[in-house]
């Protein structure tokens, strides 16, 4: 029989993506989301592509706990991948409380129903956030972690901490605390470390639906190419890089999803070399604002229109992956090139300006 693979969030950018992966390595998946942030199109769009009509959806909210454990009932979950957060930096700054309540009491009820339903693995998807602005680059996962720069920043800290925690206690308490791991030993745990997620499913049929006005600088740049928005502004030119713009480490997203699926591969196999373990997902180059922009308007063939603006508040001059320990250990490598990832980009926002006509 298949393993199944609970996807909480998975209806989101990074959840559906993951999907679809999960589901092309020969993994059953249960898709898990409270629609908050995201409607059917790229649900429908794992269905399209990967010929699955039966793959099986549930809208939960995360932090009802007894809705958690019904879904644990319901379905034999061997790993969970937990996805369902709230991710705006800047709203996290104005109402920090949502962002506490929802982040880490969703997270609290899969750990908890994970414990009471045979102990399963469960994936974290952290970010490269927990590493604030380093004081050495290339980051490694040994590089310290510096206080959060927002509350999203800290939940994703504190997730990282509440699952090592549980992680250790199951090993060391047991079916005390753990009533379920009989059969599958201690919980194991994996944190991926993700830098900047962009693009889209080669298919053009799963991609980032950014609820109005996007924050981040792939949907900004998408959205102004089609028409959307009349300008990009690039914050900042006088930061201490060779271009003068912020450097970042863009990680395709369909290779970010393969991460996810050497991850829970490596859990499922019984792979891992601690029970608690922790993976940058980056491709290990730094590429600036300004490279990147040159490469969208040269592989797309068009002309973007953008200015230099003043930086903004909370950037960081750059931060890019040491990706080495996942290459080692999971077997994995980001292998898409920039420019491919920037013509899917563009394909989706093609695609969705053709299906909302
Ligand atoms: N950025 C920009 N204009 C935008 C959005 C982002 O110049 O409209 C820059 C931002 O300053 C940063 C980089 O693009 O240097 C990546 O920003 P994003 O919000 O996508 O990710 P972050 O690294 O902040 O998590």
């Amino acid at each position: 029989m298949n393993k199944r693979i609970l996807v909480s969030g998975g209806a989101g950018f990074i959840g559906s993506h993951v999907a679809t992966e999960l589901i092309q390595a020969g993994y059953d998946v249960v898709v898990a989301d409270n629609m908050s942030n995201c409607d059917m199109t790229c649900f429908q769009g794992v269905q399209k592509i990967t010929g699955r009509e039966d793959i099986p959806f549930v809208k939960i909210d995360f932090c009802d706990g007894d809705s958690v454990n019904k879904l644990f009932s319901d379905f034999q979950i061997d790993a969970v991948i937990h996805f369902a957060a709230f991710k705006a930096v800047g709203e996290s700054v104005m109402e920090p409380v949502k962002y506490y309540k929802n982040n880490l009491c969703s997270f609290l009820n899969v750990l908890d129903a994970a414990k009471t339903h045979g102990g399963c693995n469960v994936l974290f998807s952290s970010s490269a956030t927990v590493y604030g602005d380093p004081d050495k680059l290339p980051v490694t996962e040994e590089s310290p972690r510096q206080s959060a720069a927002s509350p999203y920043g800290n939940t994703k800290q504190i997730c990282e901490d509440i699952l090592e925690d549980t992680v250790k206690a199951t090993r060391r308490f047991g079916k005390s605390v753990c009533p379920g791991i009989s059969n599958n030993g201690p919980i194991k745990g994996i944190a991926l470390r993700y830098f900047n997620p962009i693009g889209a499913h080669p298919s053009a049929l799963i991609g980032e639906l950014p609820r109005g006005v996007p924050n981040n600088l792939v949907p900004f740049i998408t959205q102004t190419a089609i028409g959307k928005r009349e300008c990009l502004s690039i914050f900042g030119d006088d930061y201490p890089t060779p271009d003068g713009t912020c450097q970042r480490d863009y990680i395709d997203i369909n290779d970010l999803a393969k991460a996810h699926v050497a991850a829970v591969a490596r859990m499922l196999e019984e792979k891992m070399k601690e029970d608690y373990e922790i993976f940058n997902i980056g491709t290990g180059r730094p590429l600036s604002v300004l490279e990147l922009v040159k490469t969208f308007e040269k592989v797309n063939n068009l002309k973007l229109n953008y200015k230099f603006a003043p930086r903004r508040e909370g950037d960081i001059p750059a931060i890019w992956a040491d990706p080495t320990l996942a290459n080692k250990e999971l077997g994995w490598k980001a292998g898409r090139s920039i420019e491919e990832t920037l013509e899917s980009a563009w394909a989706w926002e093609r695609h969705l300006a053709e299906i909302n006509k």
